[in-house]
């Protein structure tokens, strides 16, 4: 009857919940979060675990203090200092300690056998478990043999999903069809990028997208390219995503047609976002709700980014106003 520590088993569940999720939840957990992080967590609570086990006391205890010891707390699967109820049971002159959460009758009766069980191992075997201190090292052993593997099937899952999961064929017609709406913008030919080697993109945390002002190249990141992609290709609209998509490869367009100005240019990119939507695939009322909830959202993106807040100008029939005509806006 060997068991883990529950604050291990919890840790653990924790991070296996926290790959599901991550590999199919939201993209925006994706996004948010790298996926080594967990796996990085988990390894130094398994190291910690393990020295933990390996420096505490298993045999020797003073025989002079009664109640657990915590070289039984340990060997009963228990943190050194949790609290939990302990049962004592005396049998001839032995004192069994066993871990007691309020069972009774048959369960109670089970607890006491296997701690008997126990017991009996002990007396009759003592050289094993005096010499069972590599237990903590296999115990190590087998939890990084399971969070490899995790990694590895996570890396895996990832590889093909998403942008990157996409075949080679499907990838190019997305980036001429991202290419085409961002020349239209630009004013003259461009080209979109959808970077998989991270060469360009991604060492920022907040960038999307990289333009040079007034050039001809532009590089979207994939999960972006992959949201432009479920919209043009799958009539798949995933609100908030979606709309974001959309706005970043206007503004980074908009940094193509020569305007440098991050409040400037997320103003125009909204407003272009309408149509540019429509032209994927949207209807004109939800491209419109779309980029309104983008606009709407700019206010929190702006605490953090001020440079990307939008501007008093940024109104309807304001200076920054594409169509001071129309009555819509954005
Ligand atoms: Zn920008």
């Amino acid at each position: 009857v060997r068991r883990l520590p529950r604050r291990g088993v919890v840790v653990r569940l924790a991070l296996l919940l926290f790959v599901l999720a991550w590999l199919f939840g939201p993209a925006a957990l994706r996004s948010a979060v790298p996926i080594w992080l967990p796996f990085l967590v988990a390894l130094g609570l398994e190291v910690q675990f393990f020295l933990g086990a390996a420096g505490a006391p298993r045999r020797g205890r003073p025989r002079d203090r009664r109640g657990p010891q915590d070289g039984d707390r340990l060997r009963f699967g228990y943190g050194v200092a949790e609290p939990d109820d302990l049962l004592l049971v005396r049998e001839g002159g032995a004192e069994l300690w066993i871990p007691y959460a309020g069972e009774t009758g048959e369960d109670l009766d089970a607890l006491v056998a296997t701690a008997r069980e126990r017991a009996a191992e002990e007396a009759t075997a003592p050289a094993r478990v005096t010499g069972a201190r590599p237990r903590p090292l296999r115990r190590l052993l087998l939890a990084l043999a399971v969070i490899g593997a995790a990694a590895a099937a996570a890396w895996f899952v990832d590889s093909r999903s998403g942008w990157r999961g996409l075949g080679d064929g499907t990838r190019h017609t997305a980036e001429a069809l991202f290419s085409r709406e961002a020349s239209r913008i630009a004013g003259h030919p461009a080209t979109i990028h959808c970077d998989d080697a991270g060469a360009h993109v991604g060492f920022v945390q907040h960038a999307d997208g990289i333009a040079v002002v007034g050039g001809d190249t532009a590089y979207l990141t994939p999960e972006r390219c992959y949201d432009l992609y479920r919209l043009a290709f799958r009539d798949e609209v995933h609100s908030g995503a979606t709309g974001r998509a959309i706005a970043v490869l206007a503004h980074e367009a908009w940094h193509l047609h020569g305007v440098a100005d991050e409040s400037t240019t997320e103003c125009y990119a909204l407003q272009t976002g309408v149509q540019l939507g429509r032209r994927l695939g949207l209807a004109e009322p939800a491209a419109r709700r779309l980029m309104r909830q983008q606009f709407a959202e700019n206010g929190a993106t702006g605490r953090v980014h001020p440079e990307y807040l939008v501007t008093g100008e940024c109104r309807d029939g304001g200076p920054l106003d594409l169509h001071p005509a129309g009555t819509s806006f954005p």
